[in-house]
């Protein structure tokens, strides 16, 4: 058996930047493709578009500078010739192609100016005699400086070196009918003779799924060693009192839904334990979130802890102020709000009353996380819409003194694969059942050629006594809706780009153009640049039905609540992505009243966004539209903030690999239950580059 190589310091940092740091790392290195350097292809019967290897005599070679430095060779074979062209190149390499010398080049055969081509291929000398490769050559992700070949010679030397015994057991391996791990890894490494690059690049091949199989199983394991941990933390335990919470209850001017009272049981029972709950709540939009929160909060402070609530936008925060305002006051509580825009001495106020348990309830925004704010004795933090936050914040409030519980809530539904695999530590609780008495929106495409027809209809609406949104998009430098959490999140943190400038001048114009149309309507304005207090009175006016139109930014695109509000227009929904417009949409149908969103849309539409348009149209079922969502966009999007903390999977894919994902959930807990060593030994292989996979 050969010796591990020695891999310089220049080396070890460049492998470092491809999240390759052990050995191990190495074997998982796997190709992206394959290079077919196992025949010659006669230049006579190259083809465009494809990648093939060719032999022949350069014939001519030259620099020429039009229309920029760039070498131009002419290789012959045959009677045929053919191009290679470099922009950039080495001295060196000019000499290897000067006329007259034999070469083999490997490239995707292009049509040139002066016939076919191939630009940067990959050249060497030969011989006539020089033997052709005997199996598939395999293309690594690499970064700049770090060769093909260091990187083909290292993953050569670890296949060598290490060991890869199996860590599943025989039975399982046999029952799942998965591929030997060794043997899976040789082939992709090293193919067998006569194997295709088609075959091995088919990622449905036993040798790939053996590994994604695996990749899927350390993150499961992975997901239940963290789940366990939190198991042995130690976080106040919050009985029921039924003190606050059942007066509240019975205050309330509706009964809780079957399923509200199902997710509040669910969350009662996690709070009472002297372990940290970390549990997200999930529920489409109008589902009623808001009242489970309270409840939970109630529950912590009748038990002598504090809560925080915590909304990615001021509009959400405020509202929920309010709203939770309205419901603890005739309790004898009084939340404090603390937001980044209070100025510093309101600010310093807010926080010494959270500091000496002045205050029982928080509520604001991430400014709620900063590290001034110092709890007196927190027991449970409420993160709303928990996607727009990043993982960071959510840290930072745990670390401080004694652990708090964790509710984390969020209207964009996850799908059952997506929460199967990222979200596997937490637990979830959904809301699956919308208040009575709910009419279910009915959403229009129209055309933005009939703009002005969109127009009579919102203003007769408004004079019929509905209230009625027109939301315009974010729009970025390329002139494509950003994403949603840009909006909301930028709007209320930092720097003004360029897109929020001219989301705002359109959204302004919007108002301007509306108000000189209707001038017998009071039309209001939303945005993130509107200070507190103009943004609270329009949405005050908006909400005390003083104001029949709001004009608005997709600032209000998460939570905002106003149920006389029947009719809504996005203009060029083409620009927003699906979470966005079923979010946007679920601002109205909150009353009994029939509801009506038009999705106002210009053409041309790219396939994306016809596709998107239809599916919103089709359904109003937020989880269909999810699990729709993932299928187009892949889970990176969909995950949001968590994506920055958690490890993506780099082989299998959630939506194509959902049976290998059931596959390993079950593995794992059999591997937990009777074979633990194992369990440890597959994490170690796969976790060894990641210190901390969930929190990296
Ligand atoms: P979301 O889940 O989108 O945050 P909200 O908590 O804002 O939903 O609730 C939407 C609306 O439904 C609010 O006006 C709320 O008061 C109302 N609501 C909540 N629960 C019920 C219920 N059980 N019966 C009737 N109305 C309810
Ligand atoms: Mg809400």
């Amino acid at each position: 058996m050969s010796a591990p190589l020695k891999i310089s310091p220049a080396t070890l940092a460049k492998l470092a930047k491809l999240g390759i740091r052990h050995r191990t790392d190495l074997l998982l290195h796997l190709p992206l493709r394959y290079e077919d350097e196992t025949h010659l292809t006669p230049i006579a019967n190259v083809q465009v578009g494809e990648t093939v290897q060719v032999q022949g005599v350069i014939t001519h070679s030259e620099v020429v500078f039009r229309p920029r430095r760039t070498l131009v060779c002419r290789l012959q074979d045959g009677g045929d010739e053919l191009y290679l062209r470099f922009l950039n190149f080495y001295p060196s390499q000019q000499k290897q192609l000067a006329a007259g010398r034999q070469i083999r080049a490997v490239g995707e055969v292009r049509a040139g100016y002066y016939g076919m081509e191939m630009v940067h291929p990959k050249c060497r000398a030969v011989d006539s005699d020089t033997p052709l490769q005997q199996s598939l050559t395999p293309v690594y992700p690499t970064t700049a400086g770090l060769s093909q070949a260091t990187l083909r010679k290292l993953i050569g030397n670890a296949l060598e070196t290490l060991p890869l015994s199996d860590t599943l057991p025989d039975a399982l391996l046999r029952r799942l009918c998965l591929a030997g791990f060794a043997g899976s890894l040789h082939l992709l490494h090293n193919p067998a003779p006569d194997i295709s690059a088609r075959t091995l690049e088919d990622r449905s091949h036993a040798a790939w799924r053996r590994i994604k199989f695996d990749e899927l199983l350390a993150q499961q394991l992975s997901m239940r060693a963290h789940h366990r941990e939190r198991g042995k933390r130690i976080a106040p335990a919050l009985a029921p009192q039924h003190r606050l919470t059942g007066t509240l209850l019975d205050r309330l001017p509706f009964a809780l839904t079957g399923a509200q009272q199902k997710v509040y049981a669910e969350i009662g029972r996690d709070l009472a334990r002297p372990h940290p709950m970390q549990r997200l709540l999930l529920g489409d939009v109008g589902s009623g979130k808001t009242i489970v929160a309270a409840l939970a909060a109630l529950q912590a402070i009748e038990n002598g802890y504090q809560a925080a609530l915590m909304a990615p936008t001021e509009i959400l925060a405020e509202q929920h102020y309010f709203k939770l305002r309205e419901w603890l006051e005739p309790l004898g509580i009084a939340p404090v709000w603390l937001s980044g825009s209070l100025k510093k001495k309101e600010k310093r106020l807010a926080a010494e009353r959270i500091a000496s348990g002045a205050t029982l309830l928080a509520i604001g925004t991430h400014a709620l996380f900063q590290n001034q704010v110092e709890f007196h004795k927190l027991g449970l933090a409420i993160v709303d819409e928990q996607h727009k936050f990043g993982v960071q914040q959510r840290l930072a409030l745990r670390n401080k003194g004694v652990e708090p519980h964790q509710l984390m809530m969020s209207a964009t539904p996850i799908p059952r694969t997506l929460a199967m695999s990222y979200y596997a530590d937490l637990d979830v609780s959904v809301i699956d059942e919308l208040p009575p008495g709910r009419t279910p929106v009915v959403t229009k495409l129209v055309s933005d050629a009939r703009r002005d027809e969109v127009f009579e209809r919102v203003r007769a609406a408004c004079l019929a006594g509905q209230q009625a949104y027109w939301v315009c998009p974010l729009i970025d430098e390329n002139g494509v809706s950003a994403k949603a959490n840009v909006s909301a999140a930028n709007v209320e943190r930092s720097g003004r780009s360029q897109s929020e400038a001219v989301q705002l001048q359109t959204v302004i114009e919007t108002h301007g153009m509306l108000c000189a149309a209707f001038p017998e309507l009071s039309i209001g304005l939303a945005h993130g640049r509107l200070d507190n207090a103009e943004k609270a009175r329009a949405m005050a006016a908006f909400k005390a039905g003083e104001m029949q139109l709001l004009v608005a930014t997709t600032v209000i695109e998460v939570g905002v609540d106003v149920p006389n509000a029947s009719l809504m227009v996005i203009d060029h929904a083409e620009r927003m992505g699906l979470a966005q417009l079923h979010q946007l949409r679920g601002r109205v149908g909150r009353g009994a009243m029939q509801s009506l969103c038009i999705l106002l849309y210009q053409q041309p539409l790219s396939e994306l966004a016809q596709a998107r348009l239809k599916i919103v149209f089709e359904s109003n079922d937020g989880f269909a539209i999810a699990q729709q969502d993932l299928q187009l966009r892949g889970p990176g999007e969909l995950l949001g903030a968590r994506q920055s903390g958690v490890a993506m999977l780099r082989f299998a894919d959630i939506s194509a690999d959902e049976d290998l994902l059931n596959q390993a959930r079950q593995a794992a807990d059999e591997l937990l239950r009777d074979f633990p060593a194992a369990a440890q030994k597959h994490l170690q292989r796969w976790m060894a580059n990641r210190h901390d996979y969930l929190h990296a």
